[in-house]
């Protein structure tokens, strides 16, 4: 395979945005998407501005000829920076943070001085006619199983408006995502397999995750450029699972080949489709498009501020794996921990019993089971069994608390009973209790005699304990 990528002098670069959690980048509104009616619309045409170097953008111009009306819904968590009707306010300095310590974890040298840029965007996606971003960061690496890739540029810039609707000439946006904070990772354009590109994505990823950046479906987007011998470069844009990415690359590389079989192929953007097949989307934009940011400053990065983010950065989740799996976790609770977010709490509570696996079910599987049980969402089930509320719990353990008992213990404290009464152990003689009853009903199956006493005792023994006692008592094993 690999033999056949470099026949076909495959070359191929990510770039990487991904949303950061913070509030926007150039005013203090939260970064909140809304599903909500708006408060009011605008309405805006487009006018392409005349890039430095004095050319109107050719993708510019291509957008303009459909000549557009743009509508912008307005929320009340906006305000008059993304209306551009006030200048931008200072860049946010949680998200330059945020990217300070990407940077650091990229091992990419940070600009001391930068000038944030303006940026033509020619969809209407931004109410301005441009995007801002700043270039933060360049010439980093990450190791891969192929080896180094190289990270040319690390920049932050504002999320475009959401289009929530387009209709002939006129395309609506929401502008509730306008102005959130993204990173953005350019890799040098030397991967050279599509199983490369795939690890180099999973692995910044990864690093991105381990950051305060948001989570879910469109808060990452993933774009490739590709080209082959002979033929131009490509943007696949859009890819939001990794899991498509080999068979859209594939399939690029195909439809690269036809075209230069036609010699048909033109310099363009495709869209990546979710069944690994891509799309036009318009001409790729050529360098006219960045001019500087004239209400802004330059942005002086301390060093300061640049070794104070280096200071602590956060752990991976390759290292979280092996730190995990050092107290002889196994696979599924170190990925429901690493899932749930929990693995502060897990240190937090490893001192209180050798049994790490019950900590570890304590903090995930129990309380799934629970949340089901209980009809609560895992939310209201974690408030109740935080962290605090837990570790007395476990310090109990092999003391008050029999290990088989803590499940039951952990269901009394979410239905609403006190610490001491969750703790307490019950009086009954379950042994008795079942003796008499397989005396009294004799012949009946274990599931009839467990929910019969399940329903007497309700709350106060657990199922396990329960089918013990009967898998004994019928000498089943
Ligand atoms: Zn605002």
């Amino acid at each position: 395979m690999e033999a056949e990528y470099k026949k076909l002098e495959l070359i191929a670069g990510l770039e990487i945005h991904q949303q950061l959690n913070t509030n926007k980048l150039f005013c203090n509104c939260p970064s909140l998407l809304r599903n909500d009616s708006p408060q009011y619309t605008i309405k805006r045409k487009l006018n392409p501005v005349i890039g430095e170097t004095g050319i109107i953008d050719t993708a510019a111009a291509y957008e303009k000829t459909k000549d557009k009306t743009f509508e912008y819904q307005v929320f009340d968590t906006n305000c008059l920076v993304e209306l551009d009707e006030e200048p931008p306010h200072k860049i946010n300095k949680e998200a330059l943070k945020i990217v300070l310590q990407i940077s650091h974890l990229l091992n990419a040298k940070i600009f001391p001085v930068t000038q944030i840029m303006r940026k033509t965007v020619i969809d209407g996606s931004n109410t301005a006619g441009f995007q801002r971003t700043v270039l933060i960061a360049h010439d980093g690496h990450i190791e891969t199983s192929t080896g180094k890739v190289e990270i040319e540029f690390i920049a932050l810039e504002e999320d475009s408006a959401r289009k929530s609707k387009s209709t002939g000439d006129k395309t609506i946006y929401s502008l509730d995502r306008l102005g959130i904070p993204l990173i953005e990772i350019t890799t040098k354009p030397d991967l050279k397999t599509p199983e490369q590109i795939k690890e180099t994505a999973l692995k910044l990823g990864e690093i991105l995750r381990a950051c305060n950046v948001k989570r879910g479906i469109g808060t990452i987007r993933q774009d490739v450029n590709i080209s082959i011998k002979g033929s131009k470069r490509v943007e696949i844009k859009g890819f939001q699972d990794t899991k498509i990415m080999i068979k859209t690359i594939l399939t690029e590389i195909k439809r690269q080949q036809e075209c230069l079989k036609n010699s048909s192929c033109k310099l363009e953007v495709r869209k990546s489709l979710p069944d690994g097949t891509t799309q036009f989307l318009r001409p790729m934009p050529t360098s006219a498009r960045m001019y500087p940011e004239t209400d802004l400053e330059l942005l002086k990065i301390s060093k300061r501020l640049i070794d104070e983010t280096k200071k602590n950065l956060p752990k991976l989740a390759t290292e979280h794996k092996s730190f995990l799996s050092e107290f002889g976790l196994n696979e599924e609770l170190i990925k429901l921990i690493l899932k749930n977010n929990r693995i502060e709490d897990f240190k937090t509570l490893s001192h209180t019993t050798s049994d790490k696996e019950l900590i570890a079910k304590c903090l995930t599987l129990f309380q799934k089971e629970l949340s089901i049980k209980e009809n609560k969402t895992p939310e209201e089930i974690s408030e109740i069994l935080n962290v605090h509320t837990l570790e007395a719990v476990l310090e109990k353990v092999d003391k008050e608390i029999a290990k088989g008992d803590i499940k039951n213990v952990l269901q009394k404290l979410v239905q609403g009973k006190s610490f001491e009464e969750s703790i307490k152990k019950s009086d009954i003689n379950l042994n008795e209790v079942t003796k008499n009853l397989i005396k009294e009903k004799p012949d009946l199956s274990i599931q009839a005699y467990m929910g019969l006493i399940m329903g007497k005792y309700k709350g106060q023994v657990s199922g396990s304990e329960v089918s013990d006692v009967l898998k004994k008592l019928l000498h089943i094993t």
